[in-house]
């Protein structure tokens, strides 16, 4: 009776569910291990693509882990960080997001059955945080330089970089072309941070290998008015105008009023129109550009005076296309034709209207600043196209890491192996409990080279003792053998050419460990009432419910 007369404390809204303890890292742990299961068959060469249709009816299949984990509208709120070091993975180095998540996943499942047996979080934080600090210095350590090296060389070997990445992708049977490709398109930027220097075009149609790059801007033909065709299509070294203004002639609005007291004065209203426009017109040509762009409408009238004029000119050009032809060609973009001078225009060596496939491109080429690039991409459907736009991306990405950064690792598995190995040594070295977490770490690394063989259909077992004795060779020549993914044995990744930056390397591992030490560290999560919704409840459930029947049947050794 007298604990019945104790005040009630009441800390949190009616309704407010929280669930906390073991059984909530568990779970938590559980949805992250159904999330790794989903990208876990894309990784590698001989990956998996996925296809996902979203509620609106647009289809992408695709083999990128970043746009995977965005397209799959996780709503788990201990999962959702997983689509965070995917996204971060991605935008810091553009590649890696797959490993990335299947790191994160696996550490996670092997702190596991350590939390399920009484281990308090902290200690495996704390363990596999070390774990980290020793793998990335080692990382570090293995890395070999390309530095130092001709063009040429360097040229090739950045290819070979390149190749690696489009490997795993759709289109990695034309991995070589594409390579040497995207190597020509960094180099043409240099060292220029911003990206959207290197535009990518697509066009649907034709085959793969009609791809193609342009040493300057390309861009899809503009809407054009009559007059358009007797402009002339090409020019060498042209000057070259860029407009931010409209070039029509503006008819009244419906609202305007003008009042005339006598008819006469009316053509003069009409002519003062004309005469504003023709002004603009005789400015533009006055300035001697052979070209002219503008981001904002070119009318008739101003077409067909430009085509009596032998000067072309295209309007509503988009901002991005203008700003790269002002980057590559030298000139700035006008907000105003009056006081045009030479310094403002821009130039190229050839500019010319061509077709391809079924659309018309002006392709401005051998520009002065030259720092900037354009691949036109081909190839039969939409969603073709589009996944090989995001597998050029993450060969871009790379590229680039690797002109900045220029150390690479031996891929396929190689360095993971070889961390594997070290951080198993190290922890024979530890009195303690953290032995046993940092040989978990250990082996958690191995999912790497574990999955390639699953994805390639070769037995991972045989495959990874293959590798452990190999790396566990007193000499250290076994160090960087990985997964031969076409045989379906081992072979020395460093010999064949399949290098990864060190950076994708070292981002990958710290996000991941960052992500799980994150999860592991919640006991908790309370949800308020209001942020709930019948959609989060579902897919939370599906969460669990997965997660929890897989991650057991999923365990292997
Ligand atoms: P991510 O999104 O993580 O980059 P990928 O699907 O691109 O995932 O797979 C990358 C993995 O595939 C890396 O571990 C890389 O070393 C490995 N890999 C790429 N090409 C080959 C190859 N030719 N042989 C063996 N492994 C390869
Ligand atoms: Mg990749």
């Amino acid at each position: 009776m007298a604990s019945m007369m104790q005040p009630q404390i009441i800390l949190l809204k009616e309704g407010t569910d929280t669930s906390q303890g073991k059984a909530q890292l568990l779970s938590n742990i559980n949805a992250c291990t159904a999330v790794g299961d989903v990208v876990r068959t894309t990784l590698g060469p001989r990956g998996m693509d996925k296809l996902i249709h979203d509620h609106k009816g647009s289809v992408t299949i695709s083999h990128d882990g970043a746009t995977i984990m965005k397209l799959l509208d996780i709503v788990h709120p201990a999962a959702k960080i997983l689509v965070d070091i995917a996204k971060s993975q991605d935008s810091e180095v553009g590649d890696g997001t797959t490993t990335v998540v299947l790191l994160a996943a696996e550490f996670l499942k092997e702190a596991k059955p350590f939390i399920e047996d009484g281990v308090h979080a902290q200690n495996l934080i704390r363990s596999y945080r070390t774990a980290c600090t020793l793998a990335i210095e080692k990382v570090k350590a293995l890395a070999v330089s390309i530095e130092g090296k001709s063009v040429e060389e360097k040229k090739g070997l950045l290819a070979k970089c390149a190749a690696t990445t489009l490997s795993s992708k759709l289109i990695g049977g034309e991995k070589e072309f594409f390579a040497t490709m995207v190597v020509d398109a960094v180099m043409a930027i240099g060292n220029d941070d911003r990206l959207n220097l290197i535009g990518i075009k697509k066009v649907p149609g034709g085959n793969m290998r009609d791809s193609f790059l342009v040493d300057g801007v390309a861009f899809k033909k503009t809407f054009s008015y009559a007059g358009f065709e007797q402009q002339p299509k090409k020019f060498l070294s042209p000057k070259i105008l860029l407009l931010n203004i409209e070039l029509e002639l503006k008819s009244e609005k419906e609202n305007a009023e003008i009042r005339l007291s006598d008819p006469s004065q009316y053509q003069s209203i009409v002519d003062a129109e004309w005469n504003i426009i023709y002004d603009k017109l005789d400015k533009c040509v006055e300035s001697g550009a052979k070209v002219v762009l503008s981001r904002l409408a070119i009318g008739d009238l101003a077409t067909q005076y430009f085509a009596d004029r032998d000067i072309f000119c295209a309007g509503r050009v988009a901002e991005e296309d203008l700003n790269r032809v002002a980057a590559a060609a030298g000139g700035t973009v006008q907000t105003s034709v009056n006081n045009i001078i030479d310094e403002v225009l821009g130039t190229c060596e050839i500019f010319e209207e061509k077709q391809v496939g079924g659309e018309r491109f002006n392709i401005f080429s051998g520009c002065p600043s030259g720092r900037t690039a354009t691949i036109v991409l081909r190839g039969g459907a939409d969603q073709f196209i589009e996944e090989a736009e995001r597998s050029l991306h993450d060969a871009i990405m790379i590229v680039r890491r690797a002109v900045k950064n220029s150390t690479v690792v031996p891929g396929g598995g190689a360095i993971d192996m070889e961390i594997s190995k070290y951080l198993r040594q190290h922890s024979r070295t530890i009195a303690g409990k953290s032995q046993l977490f940092i040989n978990s770490y250990a082996k958690a690394l191995e999912v790497i080279p574990r999955q390639l063989c699953d994805n390639a259909g070769f037995d991972a077992t045989d495959v990874l003792n293959k590798l452990r004795q190999k790396h566990a060779m007193q000499s250290g020549e076994g160090a960087s053998y990985g997964v031969d993914i076409n045989t379906g044995g081992i072979a020395d990744s460093f010999a064949n050419f399949v290098w990864e930056p060190a950076v994708v390397k070292i981002n990958a591992i710290n996000a991941a460990t960052e992500a799980a030490c994150l999860i592991l560290s919640v006991d908790e999560t309370v949800k308020n009432p209001k942020s709930e919704s019948a959609q989060g409840d579902a897919a939370g459930a599906m969460g669990r419910g997965r997660g929890g029947g897989r991650g057991r049947g999923m365990r292997r050794r």
